[in-house]
């Protein structure tokens, strides 16, 4: 993989390392697909079907994220998961609302396909819609069981959770895996030169507020991660 793929990879402007994920509309890193599918075999056997609900998201699909949150057409949740009314916030204070639970274009793992969203589809009742929230993946929630095992047996195939803990930057996401070995040298090799590239040629509501901030929100919502296995 030459140098300039690797840059495009790190900012979710290309697909063509991706491949279909089996049960699911995902399409993760041609690397991550056979570790998936063993540990996929594994959770079956213990019980639990394991679901992709969100693998690769492109630069242009976390744009039209973060836009819709700093234009108020979806929901600002302050850390908590209140919904914030941003009409009160400084631009500053909204780029860093949305930070909590959104990541900035360029700067989200899930650009890689490396990182993926799970849940336990056999625990969710009919009709239910899953939110994706502490209360479905904590110890006894709806997903709580699934996620126990995952933390037993998750790095077996090299998978661990790069949002286990409140490191200051992006809230705690049980729900979020990362598959270590093809994700840690995409992490190394991300730089805020690169980031900033490709912010300045996008059309990101509060670019402005965004490209004073740069290297705080480097740090804190990119580069502070839990519980990486060396590789
Ligand atoms: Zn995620």
């Amino acid at each position: 993989m030459n140098a300039s793929q690797t840059d495009s990879i790190l900012t979710g402007q290309t697909e063509s390392h991706l491949s279909p994920v089996s049960e699911s509309k995902a399409r993760l890193h041609q690397a991550v697909v056979i570790p998936l599918e063993n540990l996929r075999k594994k959770a079956h056997r213990a019980g639990f079907e394991l679901e992709v609900v969100s693998g690769f998201r492109s630069f242009e699909a976390q744009v039209a994220i973060w836009n819709a949150k700093a234009s108020g057409q979806r929901a600002v949740l302050d850390a908590r998961g209140k919904v914030l009314d941003i009409s009160q916030l400084s631009p500053r204070e909204l780029v860093y609302s949305i930070l909590h639970w959104s990541a900035l274009p360029g700067a989200s793992r899930h650009h890689w396909g490396t990182d993926l969203d799970v849940i336990d589809r056999l625990s969710v009742p009919p009709g239910y819609s899953v939110q994706l929230t502490e209360a479905e993946v904590r110890p006894g929630g709806m997903f709580g069981a699934l996620h126990d095992w995952l933390d037993r047996h998750m790095h077996e195939e090299g998978f661990f959770r790069p949002y286990q803990r409140d490191m200051g930057g992006v809230q705690p996401e049980r729900w979020h895996l990362s598959h270590s070995p093809t994700a840690q040298p995409l992490f190394k090799a991300h730089n805020p030169a690169l980031l900033e590239a490709a912010i300045a040629g996008s059309a990101l509501t509060l670019k402005d507020e965004i490209l004073a901030e740069l290297p705080e929100i480097f740090d804190r919502f990119f580069l502070r991660i839990s519980d990486a296995p060396r590789v």
